[in-house]
């Protein structure tokens, strides 16, 4: 048998490049909008609407009402690697932002229609600004692709319409608008349950309700109410934990042992950022399962703040793992406290239905 020669190495297109590594980070609508809400929430806002189509594909929408970007930062927004948030690598250990690295804006134009409106306070107009590759384009071929002056409040604006529409494997892979706007609805209310003092609103284009509205000056436990259920809000412990030797505090609300779902909500921040834990949410079952009947689970916000110099949020592109130091020990403290908690109101409830 003869062997064919070795094929040829080749570099492959930066393009494909940035395709590959945009598809990494955005495998669904709903991880698009994770950063857009939290570049929004970097940006100071107060105020966040979403607007969907087609469960996020055919349209993504976020207004803010935050510091804006500066006209001149425009051409550059959406390379990979540009950001307003981080000098050195040393910084990302002291980090107090939720982006990091510039490359939230830079995927989505590699796979998406992207446009940016956005105006400064020092700004007399806001400014309209396509793009595509991760370079402003025009709107339409043939014109220039110039950031265009434009009627606008203050704040930011940005539309990603058509995701995927040049990865045909992966936009053939989304069977259901709804599921897909039912995890859109799902991360926008964690958000607007963490993120006190921001007015939180998301709707299905062409419904003229919204599926979420939270007014900025909601407390955390109405926030809970809108989002979730005045049940579950009206059965709610407040508990707080902290350590100085693991560089951690947390706090959060979590529902009683007269409450019992049929599946464990957990609304999870570590340092401001939604994120998912298994080992933490394993822990906090466990703890509630002396509590509560067969079968019965709780809800549970936790969120956990932890000197940025003991988190690796470096580890993903999608950032939704976060490693941090001592964790056994950081989430053992934390169920000791709920437990405490638990332990309490549960027993002067039963006393007094025992009365
Ligand atoms: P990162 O958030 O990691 O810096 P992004 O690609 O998400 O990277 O955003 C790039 C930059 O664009 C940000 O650093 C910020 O300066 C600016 N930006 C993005 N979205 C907004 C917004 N909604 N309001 C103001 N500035 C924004
Ligand atoms: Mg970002």
């Amino acid at each position: 048998e003869e062997l064919e020669p070795p094929r040829r190495i080749r570099a492959l297109h930066q393009d494909v490049v940035n395709k590959i590594a945009a598809g990494e980070i955005i495998v669904a609508p709903v991880h698009a909008l994770k950063e857009l809400i939290e570049n929004a929430v970097d940006a100071g806002s107060t105020s966040l609407e979403i607007l969907v189509k087609d469960g996020g594909l055919k349209l993504l929408q976020i207004t803010d009402n935050g510091h804006g970007i500066d006209k001149e930062d425009l051409p550059i927004l959406c390379e990979r690697f540009t950001t307003s948030k981080l000098k050195a690598f040393e910084d990302l250990t002291s980090i107090g932002t939720y982006g990091f690295r510039g490359e939230a804006l830079a995927s989505i134009s590699h796979i998406a229609h992207l446009t940016v409106t956005t105006k400064t306070p020092e700004s007399s107009c806001a400014w309209k600004a396509h793009y595509a590759g991760g370079k402003l384009a025009p709107a339409k071929p043939g014109q220039s692709a110039d950031p265009k002056a434009c009627a606008g409040r203050q704040g930011t604006q940005i539309a990603v319409e058509d995701l995927f529409y040049n990865v045909p494997t992966r936009r053939r892979a989304f069977r259901s608008a709804s599921e897909e706007y039912a995890k859109i609805l799902d991360l926008v209310g964690r958000y607007a349950v963490h993120c006190s003092g921001v007015a939180f609103s998301c709707k299905k284009h062409g419904e003229s309700g919204a599926g979420l509205a939270i007014p900025s000056n909601a407390s955390t436990i109405d926030r809970i109410r809108l989002v979730h259920n005045s049940a579950v809000a009206n059965d709610l412990i407040q508990f707080g934990a902290a350590n100085e030797q693991y560089g951690f505090k947390s706090e959060g609300l979590v529902s009683s042992a007269n409450h019992s779902a049929k599946r464990t909500t957990l609304l999870l921040f570590i340092n401001h950022r939604s994120v998912e834990s298994s080992a933490i949410k394993k822990a906090i079952e466990h703890t509630y399962s002396t509590f509560l009947p067969k079968g019965g689970h709780p809800f549970v916000y936790l969120s956990l703040e932890i000197d940025p110099a003991r988190v690796d949020v470096n580890v993903h592109p999608t950032k939704r793992e976060v490693n941090f130091l001592n964790e056994e020990e950081i989430i053992e403290i934390i169920c000791d406290e709920i437990r405490t908690r638990l332990g309490k109101v549960d027993t002067s409830r039963t006393f007094l239905t025992q009365c």
